[in-house]
């Protein structure tokens, strides 16, 4: 059922300093608003639980890109496809402009933000997968001041995050340098476009001599949070590539993820995909 449009309420401030204020006199009540991709789903559903809302759109201090020697730093309300048009983003973080592109229409793109990628915590999301394997970490603000912690701390639980009902994501910054040798990225769902995934895996790495040097894996959609997998890194980081190093990774995989039956996909399924994507993923470093 549709909701009852008059029944909310949206301010739209001028500056972000006014944004907070608003937000510390009363902490949770106010619910940040910036492409309106995700809310007005919910919006149009009838699912809407808040009633106040306070538009990001037109603040200056959330937009832009900024590229330093250290950091690519991407404002919260940067869009799908200012990411996807970003040069530097293009040759650094190519997984980042993959699930850009990759994200629902090119409509969605234009009015999506990462920052409301990020807040909305679906662990079915195509950007944090890119975020995590790049060590990304977060801007976060309130009228107190602002707080930089690493994305792969903010989960907390299915659609729970480390975010207090006074603060805004403010920016996203990316590290540079990183010096990857490969960069792999697959959303597998049931169409090639404008579909929600039913797996999503995100790799990079460096190899020496055939030998992995670094790796780093994350996964979307096979468990209530996207995650970093961890124990197959450990698994497969210093190690020749070798058929039984495989067979041990995906067996780490498989203890590590937790996928579920859904609307979308079973359980099983997830599993097999998610391993066949390590597969190929390892396959492709020795290549
Ligand atoms: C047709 C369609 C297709 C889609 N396809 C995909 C897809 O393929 N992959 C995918 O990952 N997503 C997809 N989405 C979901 C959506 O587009 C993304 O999650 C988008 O990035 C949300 O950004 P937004 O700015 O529109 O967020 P909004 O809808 O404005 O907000 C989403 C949530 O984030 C909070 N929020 C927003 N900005 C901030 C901030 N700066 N600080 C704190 N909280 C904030 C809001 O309060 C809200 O809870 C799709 C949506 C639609 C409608």
């Amino acid at each position: 059922m549709r909701s009852y449009v008059p029944g909310y309420e949206l301010l739209a401030p001028r500056t972000l300093s006014d944004a907070l204020e608003r937000m510390a006199g009363q902490p949770g009540e106010w619910k940040p608003f910036a492409g309106g991709t995700d809310l007005m789903v919910l919006l149009e559903a009838g699912k809407l639980p808040h009633r106040k809302f306070l538009s990001l759109w037109k603040l200056p201090e959330l937009r832009g890109i900024a590229v330093t020697p250290e950091h690519v730093k991407l404002n919260a309300l940067t869009t799908y496809s200012e990411i996807r048009d970003h040069e530097v983003l293009h040759h650094e973080f190519p997984l980042l402009c993959q699930a850009a592109a990759e994200t629902g229409s090119i409509a969605t793109q234009n009015r999506g933000t990462l920052g409301g990628n990020i807040a909305n915590a679906s662990p079915a999301a195509d950007s944090p997968p890119a975020l995590l394997v790049y060590d990304a970490e977060l801007q976060l603000v309130s009228a107190a001041g602002a707080r930089w912690i690493p994305y792969r701390g903010f989960w907390k639980g299915y659609k729970q995050i480390d975010l207090r009902g006074d603060e805004l994501i403010c920016a996203i910054r990316l590290p540079r340098n990183q010096n990857f040798s490969k960069h792999f990225y697959r959303k597998v769902g049931t169409r090639k476009a404008q579909a929600i995934s039913k797996v999503c895996f995100a790799g990079v790495a460096r190899t020496e001599g055939g030998r992995i040097t670094e790796v780093r894996i994350s996964l979307g959609s096979v468990a209530p949070t996207v995650l970093r997998a961890a124990e197959t890194e450990k698994i497969l980081r210093g190690e020749k590539l070798a058929a039984s190093l495989l067979q041990a990774a995906q067996r780490a995989l498989a203890r590590e993820i937790a996928p579920i039956d859904d609307i979308r996909s079973t359980a099983r399924y997830r599993l097999r995909v998610a391993q066949n994507l390590l597969a190929e993923f390892c396959e492709s470093l020795a290549g």
